[in-house]
């Protein structure tokens, strides 16, 4: 009996994901672990995603430049695109819709009439407020017509990417549409926010899916995010974080700090202020994909209102804990000139550096570039 439900359960997963049941259950443990929930949830993952009933998605697109969805759809783990499209009924989407014009309004209303109360309402893109919202309408109805409209009778709102979550690139200065996130736009509070650009496939599908398990949404912090998801710095996780606390920065593009993958704090890294999963997570598959600063860029702080977008890229992190000194030689520049290693240390020190650092920077004056790479 038990092997008939297995082989049930096999050929379901297999028609319905196109993956074998042990894929199946690796990727329902690797969202267990990313929404860091304990041994057992994912079979119970595993059961909420199998189940025939899918829940009823609309998903809006305001002004934005639809690289959320492009993100969701072109990752490159091979079975996330389809999981997510069978994990839910994606009833409105005006990017992946078939379907145009009154047809498709029909389609979007016609779904939420059927789904009264039950669906979930995903709102891509920053809503423009001022002049009654006209800058942006879709089918006659200004963005924000559409959205209290969706809003009314939705089981939950989700706001992917950081233009729905808090306005994102479109409120930027001097911001002349008013764009605002979906929570500004509506004066509403209950409103999840996956800010990110893009925000990461999978915090989007771990949400979707935890709301499906469980019938409620994960745990948020005081702007919206799943705390899962954004509950720690990215410098926390960062694979350069050895050599920040070491004191070794790339100071330009390209030069030799850069290239062998030391810190990118003096190059604007926003890591230190911002929090979000990516170095634990990666982006286009789980665990073997790569992120903006393992790529060699600076965080620019995409997750966080005030800091992505708003914070020039040349302008250095708020650190919480310790400020590295200004004081830090060029790697390529020549050392050990004009000052003892002990007065360098000194000077170090009265600019705030840490005990610990200081020592690296009193060290590393005293060698040459000969002695640290063993070339010249
Ligand atoms: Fe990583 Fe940026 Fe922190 Fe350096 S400053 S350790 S590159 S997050």
């Amino acid at each position: 009996m038990l092997d008939d439900c297995q082989t049930t359960l096999e050929t379901d997963v297999e028609a319905r994901f196109g993956i074998q049941r042990r894929d199946f259950m690796k990727f329902c443990a690797a969202l267990a672990a990313t929404m860091g929930l304990p041994k057992g949830a994912d079979a119970q993952i595993a059961a909420a995603i199998t189940k025939k009933e899918r829940p009823s998605v609309i998903w809006l697109h305001h002004q934005e430049c639809t690289g959320c969805s492009e993100s969701l759809l072109r990752s490159e783990h091979p079975t996330l695109e389809k999981l997510i499209l069978d994990i839910i009924s994606l009833d409105y989407h005006e990017t992946l819709f078939a379907a145009a014009g009154h047809q498709a309004e029909a389609a979007r209303l016609a779904a939420m009439e059927k789904n009264k109360g039950k669906y979930i309402l995903v709102v891509e893109g920053a809503i423009p407020t001022k002049d009654g919202g006209i800058y942006c309408k879709i089918g006659g109805q200004t963005s924000l017509e559409l959205t209290r409209q969706c809003a009314e009778h939705a089981a939950a709102i989700v706001a992917v990417g950081s233009c729905a979550s808090w306005g994102g690139m479109p409120s930027t200065p001097p911001n002349p549409t008013g764009s605002a996130g979906v929570g500004e736009a509506l004066g509403r509070k209950d409103i999840v926010t996956i800010p990110g650009c893009p925000p990461n496939p999978y915090n989007i599908l771990a949400t979707v899916v935890h709301f499906l398990t469980f019938g409620k949404l994960p745990a948020l912090d005081d702007k919206g995010r799943p705390l899962f998801a954004y509950g720690r710095l990215i410098h926390e996780n960062c694979e350069r974080r050895a050599h920040f606390d070491a004191g070794r920065f790339a100071l330009d593009f390209g030069d030799e700090g850069h290239r062998k993958g030391y810190c990118l704090y003096k190059l604007g890294c926003k890591g230190p202020e911002t929090y979000a999963n990516c170095p634990s997570i990666l982006f286009n598959d789980v665990g073997t994909g790569s992120w903006p600063v393992g790529t060699g860029h600076p965080c620019i702080g995409c997750t966080e209102k005030g800091i992505g977008f708003a914070k020039p890229i040349h302008a250095l992190a708020e650190l919480q804990n310790q400020r590295p000194p200004a004081g830090y030689p060029r790697i390529s520049e020549e050392q050990g000139t004009g000052a003892t290693a002990g007065a360098a240390a000194l000077v170090a020190g009265i600019a705030g550096v840490a005990v610990g650092a200081g020592a690296v920077l009193a060290k590393n004056l005293g060698k040459s570039e000969k002695s640290e790479d063993g070339q010249e």
